[in-house]
Protein backbone atom coordinates (compact mmCIF):
# COMPACT_ATOMS: atom_id res chain seq x y z
CA UNK A 1 0.00 0.00 0.00
CA UNK A 2 1.42 3.56 -0.76
CA UNK A 3 0.35 6.71 0.60
CA UNK A 4 -0.80 8.52 -2.10
CA UNK A 5 -3.60 11.13 -2.17
CA UNK A 6 -7.23 10.21 -1.39
CA UNK A 7 -8.98 9.25 -4.56
CA UNK A 8 -12.66 8.57 -5.48
CA UNK A 9 -12.21 6.37 -8.55
CA UNK A 10 -11.50 2.82 -7.95
CA UNK A 11 -7.89 3.02 -8.55
CA UNK A 12 -4.94 5.59 -9.28
CA UNK A 13 -3.55 5.34 -13.13
CA UNK A 14 -0.34 6.94 -12.71
CA UNK A 15 1.68 7.89 -16.17
CA UNK A 16 4.82 8.97 -16.38
CA UNK A 17 5.69 10.85 -19.32
CA UNK A 18 9.47 11.65 -18.27
CA UNK A 19 9.55 7.60 -18.92
CA UNK A 20 7.64 7.94 -21.82
CA UNK A 21 9.91 10.52 -23.32
CA UNK A 22 12.94 8.40 -22.47
CA UNK A 23 12.08 5.63 -24.08
CA UNK A 24 11.12 7.96 -27.66
CA UNK A 25 14.50 9.38 -27.10
CA UNK A 26 16.61 5.74 -26.78
CA UNK A 27 14.60 4.72 -30.01
CA UNK A 28 15.60 7.74 -31.60
CA UNK A 29 19.23 7.22 -30.90
CA UNK A 30 19.09 3.76 -32.43
CA UNK A 31 18.69 5.24 -35.56
CA UNK A 32 21.43 6.53 -37.59
CA UNK A 33 21.42 10.20 -38.79
CA UNK A 34 19.04 11.41 -40.93
CA UNK A 35 16.46 8.97 -39.79
CA UNK A 36 13.58 10.34 -38.10
CA UNK A 37 11.57 8.51 -34.65
CA UNK A 38 7.58 8.78 -35.18
CA UNK A 39 5.24 8.15 -32.51
CA UNK A 40 2.15 6.26 -32.73
CA UNK A 41 -0.77 7.43 -30.73
CA UNK A 42 -3.50 5.83 -31.91
CA UNK A 43 -6.01 4.40 -29.77
CA UNK A 44 -5.78 7.36 -27.29
CA UNK A 45 -1.98 7.05 -27.37
CA UNK A 46 -2.63 2.69 -26.11
CA UNK A 47 -4.86 4.05 -23.70
CA UNK A 48 -2.34 6.15 -22.06
CA UNK A 49 -4.33 9.66 -23.06
CA UNK A 50 -3.28 11.02 -26.44
CA UNK A 51 -4.20 14.64 -25.46
CA UNK A 52 -1.23 14.67 -22.80
CA UNK A 53 1.15 12.09 -24.56
CA UNK A 54 1.53 14.28 -27.67
CA UNK A 55 2.39 17.20 -26.63
CA UNK A 56 4.58 15.99 -24.03
CA UNK A 57 6.61 13.63 -27.26
CA UNK A 58 6.48 16.97 -28.95
CA UNK A 59 8.02 18.87 -26.11
CA UNK A 60 11.03 15.94 -26.35
CA UNK A 61 11.71 16.54 -30.14
CA UNK A 62 8.79 14.28 -31.90
CA UNK A 63 7.46 16.14 -34.83
CA UNK A 64 5.66 12.94 -36.92
CA UNK A 65 2.69 11.69 -35.26
CA UNK A 66 0.56 8.57 -36.38
CA UNK A 67 -3.33 8.01 -35.44
CA UNK A 68 -5.27 5.32 -36.67
CA UNK A 69 -8.83 7.30 -37.92
CA UNK A 70 -10.08 10.22 -39.13
CA UNK A 71 -11.54 11.30 -36.44
CA UNK A 72 -8.15 10.61 -33.78
CA UNK A 73 -6.63 12.64 -35.99
CA UNK A 74 -9.08 15.94 -35.99
CA UNK A 75 -8.56 15.42 -32.51
CA UNK A 76 -4.92 15.52 -31.95
CA UNK A 77 -4.84 18.54 -34.33
CA UNK A 78 -5.44 21.17 -31.64
CA UNK A 79 -3.50 19.63 -28.70
CA UNK A 80 0.03 20.34 -31.00
CA UNK A 81 1.83 22.67 -32.76
CA UNK A 82 1.38 23.51 -36.69
CA UNK A 83 4.77 21.71 -37.55
CA UNK A 84 3.58 18.69 -36.03
CA UNK A 85 2.64 16.28 -39.20
CA UNK A 86 0.09 13.90 -38.23
CA UNK A 87 -0.28 11.33 -40.36
CA UNK A 88 -3.70 8.71 -40.72
CA UNK A 89 -3.14 4.97 -41.05
CA UNK A 90 -6.22 4.35 -42.62
CA UNK A 91 -6.28 7.29 -44.85
CA UNK A 92 -9.70 8.92 -45.49
CA UNK A 93 -12.91 6.92 -46.06
CA UNK A 94 -14.72 8.34 -49.17
CA UNK A 95 -16.08 11.53 -48.40
CA UNK A 96 -14.04 12.31 -45.88
CA UNK A 97 -10.88 13.97 -47.99
CA UNK A 98 -12.17 17.49 -47.68
CA UNK A 99 -12.10 16.86 -43.69
CA UNK A 100 -8.45 15.84 -43.38
CA UNK A 101 -7.31 18.91 -45.43
CA UNK A 102 -9.31 21.26 -43.41
CA UNK A 103 -7.58 19.94 -40.20
CA UNK A 104 -4.33 19.39 -42.14
CA UNK A 105 -3.85 15.77 -41.63
CA UNK A 106 -1.83 13.50 -43.72
CA UNK A 107 -3.33 10.75 -45.06
CA UNK A 108 -2.07 7.10 -45.55
CA UNK A 109 -3.22 5.95 -48.77
CA UNK A 110 -3.87 1.94 -48.72
CA UNK A 111 -5.89 1.75 -52.16
CA UNK A 112 -5.89 2.73 -55.72
CA UNK A 113 -9.24 4.21 -54.62
CA UNK A 114 -8.10 5.75 -51.54
CA UNK A 115 -5.44 7.68 -53.93
CA UNK A 116 -7.95 8.13 -56.68
CA UNK A 117 -9.42 10.57 -54.33
CA UNK A 118 -6.92 12.14 -52.85
CA UNK A 119 -5.57 13.19 -56.45
CA UNK A 120 -9.06 14.56 -57.32
CA UNK A 121 -9.51 16.48 -54.26
CA UNK A 122 -5.77 17.98 -54.97
CA UNK A 123 -7.00 18.66 -58.59
CA UNK A 124 -10.27 20.09 -57.35
CA UNK A 125 -8.25 22.72 -54.57
CA UNK A 126 -5.45 23.42 -57.51
CA UNK A 127 -2.91 22.34 -55.65
CA UNK A 128 -0.50 19.15 -54.76
CA UNK A 129 -1.56 17.43 -51.24
CA UNK A 130 1.11 15.57 -49.48
CA UNK A 131 0.24 11.60 -48.52
CA UNK A 132 2.30 8.56 -47.40
CA UNK A 133 1.68 5.43 -50.03
CA UNK A 134 1.42 1.92 -47.57
CA UNK A 135 2.74 -0.96 -50.04
CA UNK A 136 1.99 -4.33 -48.70
CA UNK A 137 4.86 -6.42 -48.52
CA UNK A 138 3.58 -9.71 -46.46
CA UNK A 139 1.04 -9.08 -43.63
CA UNK A 140 -2.48 -8.99 -46.20
CA UNK A 141 -4.04 -5.89 -43.94
CA UNK A 142 -3.57 -2.67 -45.92
CA UNK A 143 -1.86 -1.32 -48.23
CA UNK A 144 -1.14 -1.80 -52.20
CA UNK A 145 -0.93 -4.90 -53.21
CA UNK A 146 1.52 -6.21 -56.10
CA UNK A 147 -0.03 -6.17 -58.76
CA UNK A 148 -1.68 -2.51 -58.21
CA UNK A 149 1.96 -1.28 -57.23
CA UNK A 150 3.72 -2.55 -60.33
CA UNK A 151 0.49 -0.96 -62.51
CA UNK A 152 1.09 2.40 -60.68
CA UNK A 153 4.96 2.42 -61.49
CA UNK A 154 4.73 1.52 -65.38
CA UNK A 155 2.38 4.80 -65.26
CA UNK A 156 4.54 8.14 -65.06
CA UNK A 157 1.35 10.36 -64.54
CA UNK A 158 -0.05 7.65 -61.43
CA UNK A 159 1.59 9.95 -58.24
CA UNK A 160 0.45 13.47 -60.16
CA UNK A 161 -0.91 15.92 -57.59
CA UNK A 162 0.82 14.15 -54.77
CA UNK A 163 3.47 15.26 -52.66
CA UNK A 164 4.65 11.48 -51.70
CA UNK A 165 6.27 11.99 -48.01
CA UNK A 166 6.98 8.25 -47.84
CA UNK A 167 6.09 5.25 -49.15
CA UNK A 168 5.30 2.80 -46.07
CA UNK A 169 4.97 -1.07 -45.08
CA UNK A 170 4.40 -2.96 -41.96
CA UNK A 171 5.94 -5.59 -40.50
CA UNK A 172 3.85 -8.67 -39.24
CA UNK A 173 6.66 -10.64 -37.05
CA UNK A 174 8.85 -8.05 -35.92
CA UNK A 175 8.75 -9.18 -32.34
CA UNK A 176 10.13 -12.39 -33.25
CA UNK A 177 13.86 -11.90 -34.36
CA UNK A 178 14.42 -15.63 -35.80
CA UNK A 179 11.11 -14.97 -38.29
CA UNK A 180 12.19 -15.67 -42.09
CA UNK A 181 9.46 -13.28 -42.69
CA UNK A 182 11.21 -10.10 -41.15
CA UNK A 183 13.97 -10.30 -44.38
CA UNK A 184 11.52 -11.25 -47.00
CA UNK A 185 9.39 -8.15 -46.31
CA UNK A 186 12.67 -6.37 -45.93
CA UNK A 187 13.46 -7.41 -49.45
CA UNK A 188 10.03 -6.40 -50.75
CA UNK A 189 10.51 -3.18 -49.11
CA UNK A 190 13.39 -3.02 -50.99
CA UNK A 191 12.12 -3.77 -54.36
CA UNK A 192 8.97 -1.22 -53.55
CA UNK A 193 11.81 1.83 -53.28
CA UNK A 194 13.75 1.16 -55.99
CA UNK A 195 10.55 1.82 -58.63
CA UNK A 196 10.29 4.78 -56.59
CA UNK A 197 13.77 6.36 -56.80
CA UNK A 198 14.04 10.02 -54.44
CA UNK A 199 11.24 8.82 -51.83
CA UNK A 200 11.75 8.60 -48.31
CA UNK A 201 10.84 4.85 -46.83
CA UNK A 202 9.15 3.91 -43.38
CA UNK A 203 9.06 0.12 -42.56
CA UNK A 204 9.51 -1.10 -38.67
CA UNK A 205 7.51 -0.59 -35.79
CA UNK A 206 8.87 -0.35 -32.24
CA UNK A 207 9.78 -3.97 -32.67
CA UNK A 208 11.48 -3.54 -36.53
CA UNK A 209 13.81 -0.66 -34.64
CA UNK A 210 15.42 -3.89 -33.19
CA UNK A 211 15.77 -5.84 -36.15
CA UNK A 212 18.95 -3.51 -36.79
CA UNK A 213 20.34 -0.39 -39.44
CA UNK A 214 18.82 -1.97 -42.60
CA UNK A 215 15.04 -2.06 -41.27
CA UNK A 216 15.10 2.12 -40.11
CA UNK A 217 15.21 3.58 -43.47
CA UNK A 218 13.93 7.59 -43.04
CA UNK A 219 11.21 7.38 -40.60
CA UNK A 220 10.66 4.63 -37.87
CA UNK A 221 7.21 4.30 -35.94
CA UNK A 222 7.04 3.10 -32.48
CA UNK A 223 4.12 2.52 -30.21
CA UNK A 224 4.62 0.26 -27.78
CA UNK A 225 7.58 0.17 -26.98
CA UNK A 226 7.38 4.26 -26.23
CA UNK A 227 4.73 3.01 -23.48
CA UNK A 228 7.19 0.46 -21.62
CA UNK A 229 5.55 -2.76 -23.89
CA UNK A 230 9.00 -5.14 -24.43
CA UNK A 231 9.74 -4.78 -28.32
CA UNK A 232 11.50 -8.29 -28.35
CA UNK A 233 10.55 -11.59 -27.14
CA UNK A 234 12.13 -13.28 -24.90
CA UNK A 235 14.79 -10.81 -24.47
CA UNK A 236 15.23 -8.11 -21.24
CA UNK A 237 12.80 -5.15 -21.72
CA UNK A 238 15.07 -1.78 -23.05
CA UNK A 239 11.94 0.36 -22.29
CA UNK A 240 11.58 2.31 -19.25
CA UNK A 241 7.87 1.29 -17.70
CA UNK A 242 5.38 3.98 -17.93
CA UNK A 243 2.42 2.89 -16.22
CA UNK A 244 1.29 2.32 -12.53
CA UNK A 245 -1.89 1.12 -11.68
CA UNK A 246 -3.02 1.26 -8.17
CA UNK A 247 -6.49 -0.63 -7.10
CA UNK A 248 -8.35 1.07 -3.72
CA UNK A 249 -9.47 -1.28 -0.38
CA UNK A 250 -12.91 -1.50 -0.21
CA UNK A 251 -12.87 -3.96 2.96
CA UNK A 252 -10.77 -6.69 4.24
CA UNK A 253 -12.01 -9.27 5.80
CA UNK A 254 -11.01 -12.91 8.00
CA UNK A 255 -12.31 -16.04 6.93
CA UNK A 256 -12.44 -19.31 8.09
CA UNK A 257 -10.45 -22.72 5.52
CA UNK A 258 -13.12 -23.40 3.33
CA UNK A 259 -14.78 -20.64 2.45
CA UNK A 260 -15.26 -19.90 -1.14
CA UNK A 261 -14.76 -16.60 -2.61
CA UNK A 262 -16.43 -14.60 -5.19
CA UNK A 263 -18.96 -15.88 -8.16
CA UNK A 264 -19.02 -19.44 -8.85
CA UNK A 265 -16.72 -19.97 -6.13
CA UNK A 266 -13.91 -20.89 -8.21
CA UNK A 267 -11.62 -20.38 -5.19
CA UNK A 268 -11.76 -21.67 -1.73
CA UNK A 269 -9.27 -20.83 1.20
CA UNK A 270 -7.17 -23.62 2.44
CA UNK A 271 -6.08 -21.63 5.57
CA UNK A 272 -7.39 -19.35 7.90
CA UNK A 273 -7.23 -16.18 5.04
CA UNK A 274 -7.24 -12.55 4.85
CA UNK A 275 -8.67 -11.12 2.19
CA UNK A 276 -9.07 -7.68 0.20
CA UNK A 277 -11.49 -6.66 -2.22
CA UNK A 278 -10.38 -4.24 -4.44
CA UNK A 279 -12.23 -1.47 -6.41
CA UNK A 280 -11.35 -2.73 -9.62
CA UNK A 281 -12.77 -5.18 -12.42
CA UNK A 282 -13.13 -6.35 -15.69
CA UNK A 283 -15.43 -3.09 -16.45
CA UNK A 284 -12.10 -1.25 -16.24
CA UNK A 285 -10.24 -3.39 -18.52
CA UNK A 286 -8.85 -5.93 -15.90
CA UNK A 287 -9.25 -8.19 -17.75
CA UNK A 288 -11.33 -11.65 -16.76
CA UNK A 289 -8.95 -14.07 -17.70
CA UNK A 290 -6.78 -13.02 -14.64
CA UNK A 291 -9.09 -14.76 -12.50
CA UNK A 292 -7.31 -16.92 -9.86
CA UNK A 293 -4.09 -15.82 -12.19
CA UNK A 294 -3.46 -12.35 -11.83
CA UNK A 295 -1.09 -10.73 -8.83
CA UNK A 296 -0.89 -7.76 -6.64
CA UNK A 297 1.50 -6.55 -4.28
CA UNK A 298 2.24 -4.60 -1.53
CA UNK A 299 5.52 -3.03 -0.44
CA UNK A 300 6.96 -5.17 -3.26
CA UNK A 301 5.43 -9.01 -1.29
CA UNK A 302 3.14 -10.59 -4.63
CA UNK A 303 0.04 -11.26 -3.46
CA UNK A 304 -2.17 -13.23 -5.51
CA UNK A 305 -6.02 -12.63 -7.13
CA UNK A 306 -8.79 -15.57 -5.67
CA UNK A 307 -11.35 -16.35 -7.18
CA UNK A 308 -13.13 -14.91 -9.94
CA UNK A 309 -12.54 -11.21 -11.42
CA UNK A 310 -16.74 -9.30 -11.30
CA UNK A 311 -17.46 -6.48 -13.26
CA UNK A 312 -15.93 -3.72 -10.48
CA UNK A 313 -14.25 -5.58 -7.95
CA UNK A 314 -11.27 -7.98 -7.62
CA UNK A 315 -10.27 -10.21 -4.49
CA UNK A 316 -7.02 -10.43 -3.35
CA UNK A 317 -5.00 -13.07 -0.69
CA UNK A 318 -3.57 -10.25 1.91
CA UNK A 319 -2.41 -13.42 4.30
CA UNK A 320 0.90 -12.82 4.06
CA UNK A 321 1.03 -8.70 4.76
CA UNK A 322 1.22 -8.04 8.27
CA UNK A 323 -1.85 -7.20 10.16
CA UNK A 324 -3.22 -3.46 9.70
CA UNK A 325 -1.08 -3.13 6.86
CA UNK A 326 -3.73 -2.93 4.24
CA UNK A 327 -6.81 -1.21 5.41
CA UNK A 328 -10.01 -0.08 3.75
CA UNK A 329 -8.98 2.97 1.26
CA UNK A 330 -5.56 2.04 0.97
CA UNK A 331 -4.25 1.18 -2.65
CA UNK A 332 -2.56 -2.24 -3.34
CA UNK A 333 -0.39 -2.44 -6.52
CA UNK A 334 -1.79 -3.81 -9.84
CA UNK A 335 0.81 -2.86 -12.20
CA UNK A 336 3.91 -1.67 -11.44
CA UNK A 337 7.99 -1.15 -12.49
CA UNK A 338 8.31 -4.86 -11.23
CA UNK A 339 4.89 -6.42 -12.34
CA UNK A 340 4.37 -4.38 -16.02
CA UNK A 341 2.16 -4.59 -18.76
CA UNK A 342 4.02 -8.23 -20.27
CA UNK A 343 3.62 -9.37 -17.09
CA UNK A 344 0.41 -9.36 -16.64
CA UNK A 345 -0.78 -10.12 -20.50
CA UNK A 346 1.42 -13.48 -20.02
CA UNK A 347 -1.08 -14.08 -16.79
CA UNK A 348 -4.07 -13.34 -19.05
CA UNK A 349 -2.68 -14.74 -22.43
CA UNK A 350 -2.96 -11.58 -24.23
CA UNK A 351 -0.02 -9.52 -25.28
CA UNK A 352 1.05 -6.00 -23.41
CA UNK A 353 -0.94 -3.56 -26.43
CA UNK A 354 -4.04 -5.38 -25.56
CA UNK A 355 -3.76 -4.70 -21.41
CA UNK A 356 -2.51 -0.53 -22.46
CA UNK A 357 -5.76 -0.28 -24.49
CA UNK A 358 -7.82 -2.21 -22.27
CA UNK A 359 -7.01 0.05 -19.02
CA UNK A 360 -10.88 1.60 -17.90
CA UNK A 361 -11.92 5.02 -18.44
CA UNK A 362 -12.97 4.81 -14.88
CA UNK A 363 -9.62 5.27 -13.20
CA UNK A 364 -8.14 8.79 -11.95
CA UNK A 365 -5.24 9.41 -13.99
CA UNK A 366 -2.30 11.52 -12.67
CA UNK A 367 0.59 12.58 -14.87
CA UNK A 368 3.74 12.16 -13.48
CA UNK A 369 6.59 14.47 -15.42
CA UNK A 370 6.14 16.52 -18.09
CA UNK A 371 8.67 15.09 -20.24
CA UNK A 372 11.14 17.69 -19.93
C1 LIG B 1 0.17 0.37 -34.76
C2 LIG B 1 1.14 0.55 -35.87
C3 LIG B 1 2.47 0.90 -35.60
C4 LIG B 1 3.04 0.91 -34.20
O1 LIG B 1 3.34 -0.43 -33.86
P1 LIG B 1 4.00 -0.85 -32.47
O2 LIG B 1 4.18 -2.31 -32.61
O3 LIG B 1 3.04 -0.47 -31.41
O4 LIG B 1 5.28 -0.11 -32.37
C5 LIG B 1 3.30 1.21 -36.68
N1 LIG B 1 2.83 1.14 -37.94
C6 LIG B 1 1.58 0.77 -38.23
C7 LIG B 1 1.14 0.68 -39.65
C8 LIG B 1 0.69 0.45 -37.22
O5 LIG B 1 -0.56 0.06 -37.50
Amino acid sequence: MTDSPPIKAGALLSIDLDALCDNWRSLRARLPPGAGCAAVVKADAYGLGAERVAPALYRAGCRDFFVAHVNEGIALRPTLPADASIHVLHGPHPGDERECVRHRLVPVLNSLQQLKAWQTLARDLDTVLPAILQVDTGMARLGLGPEDFDGLVSDSEALRGIALKFVMSHLASAEDQGSPVNALQLKRFREVLAHLPGVRGSLANSSGIFLGDDYHFDLVRPGAALYGVAPVAGQPNPMRPVIRLQGKVLQTRHIAAGTSVGYAHTWTAQRPSHIATVAVGYADGYLRSLSNRGIASCDGVPLPLIGNISMDTLIVDITDTPEGRIAEGGLLDLANPWHGVDAIAARAGTIGYEILTSLGQRYARHYVGDGE
